[in-house]
């Protein structure tokens, strides 16, 4: 049976040029920094965001986790969106293991965090409360589309931690996505923040690793952090070779996943039953509604599986599409059919 796992991007295989990458990869010592491969894509990482520079983690979950720590005295609080994947899906790691309390607030319609809920969401100066410590952003962000956030909003949300001389942390895992959808080269969104975790794994195919960017010293104190969590390297070039091809060759064709992704929401809009916020719809992640209860979600997505055609039911009944590296024009017109035949019957 045909299968279209519209699931996530993280499903992405490596393309063949991360195999040669990783043949030809000369290796070292990553822990005393010996390993040319890894610095390269660090400094390509660094490089592309505008930053000083960049460190090799194991995934999304490591980056965002060694970057509050590095930015973060145990005991601070982090001010961060209710939806967003640091606060809901990498197990309160900052609590858990940093020490840091979190303090969420209500996402806005495009994954913002609504400026004037930051401010009041500050800690006063008051012995008796946590010190606030970090304010951290998604872009583009995960739970409520693949949303961007506009560059004017990313000025204001910088002034504003400037004004409390707070640090911003952007959890970038699709950075690449916001930024082919600005228009924008990368750095133009990382500017306004002091460190960034991008993945490598997801729209851009490679099978491992995120890199976290920002200053030097910032870097310098995350690479111990890393160290302290058991995520040091060795003669990890083999895997960074692939992250190299991910940043030079996949970056160019994600406006492919994105044109896709538009296809295919405009198709879901028609089907008699399914609800959808087409302007949220803006680079390769689709969400979509039924009415009725979490468990016609469940049923839908089981249904459509039974089809071939996979998609994610989330606990708070959103269904998610996500179109990649390895989903055709084609494969959404057929995943479209199929939920035509399945919201027809
Ligand atoms: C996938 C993802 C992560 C976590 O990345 P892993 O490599 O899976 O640990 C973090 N943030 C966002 C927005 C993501 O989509």
């Amino acid at each position: 049976m045909r299968t279209v796992d519209f699931r996530s991007d993280a499903k992405t295989l490596p393309v063949p040029e991360m195999y040669e990458a990783i043949a030809g990869a000369v290796v070292g010592d990553d822990s005393d920094q010996e390993d040319p491969t890894i610095c390269q894509l660090e400094a390509l990482a660094a490089a592309k965001c505008g930053k000083e520079a960049g460190l090799l983690v194991v995934g999304g979950a490591m980056g965002n986790l060694v970057s509050v720590m590095a930015q973060c005295e145990r005991g601070k609080e982090i001010i961060l969106g209710g939806l967003n994947h640091h606060y809901v899906w990498e197990c309160g790691s900052p609590a858990v293991i940093g020490g840091l309390s979190l303090r969420p607030v209500p996402n806005g319609r495009f994954g913002e965090l609504p400026l004037d809920a930051v401010r009041a969401a500050i800690r006063p100066d008051d012995i008796h409360q946590p010190v606030t410590g970090l304010i951290e952003i998604e872009n583009t962000h995960n739970h409520c589309g693949g949303t961007v956030l506009p560059l004017s909003y990313l000025a204001e949300l910088r002034q504003l931690a400037d004004e409390y001389g707070l640090p911003v942390h952007l959890d970038g895992a699709r950075i690449f996505n916001a930024a082919t959808y600005l228009g924008v080269e990368a750095s133009e969104i990382a500017r306004y923040a002091d460190s960034v975790q991008i993945c490598l794994t997801k729209g851009l195919c490679a099978p491992f690793g995120s890199v976290i960017v920002g200053k030097a010293d910032f870097i310098e104190r995350a690479r111990r952090i890393r160290k302290l969590l058991g995520g040091g390297m060795r003669q990890a070039g083999i895997m960074a070779a692939c992250g190299i091809v991910a940043l030079e060759k996949m970056v160019g064709r994600l406006q492919e996943d994105h044109d896709n992704a538009r296809r295919l929401a405009e198709g879901l809009a028609q089907i008699e039953g399914i609800k959808i916020d087409l302007d949220t719809v803006q680079t390769n992640i689709v969400m979509m509604r039924l009415d009725g209860d979490q468990r016609r979600a469940d049923e839908f997505a089981r249904r459509l599986s039974e089809d071939g055609v996979l998609v994610l039911a989330f606990h708070d009944g959103k269904i998610r599409f996500v179109t990649r590296y390895g989903i055709t024009a084609d494969d959404v017109s057929y995943g479209l059919a199929k939920v035509q035949k399945l919201m027809a019957a």
